[in-house]
């Protein structure tokens, strides 16, 4: 099974960064926090180097 990046809730601060990174198009913003569709994702990473909030892990 693919492990796929997480978002802590928590931690995300909506900046929708990760969302604009993403090649698969494929996080939501939603209420201010980002929401990874595990469906979609590539898996590149990309939006977990990129965070400035280390929120994706
Ligand atoms: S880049 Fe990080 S802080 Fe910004 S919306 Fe994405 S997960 Fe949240
Ligand atoms: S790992 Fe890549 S494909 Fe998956 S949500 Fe992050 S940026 Fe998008």
């Amino acid at each position: 099974m693919m492990d796929y990046p997480k978002v802590n809730q928590e931690v995300c601060a909506g900046c929708a960064i990760c969302a604009e990174v993403c090649p698969f198009d494929t996080i939501e913003i939603k209420d201010e926090k980002a929401r990874i569709i595990e469906t979609n994702c590539g898996n590149c990473r990309a939006c977990a180097s990129i965070c400035p909030m280390s929120a994706i892990q």
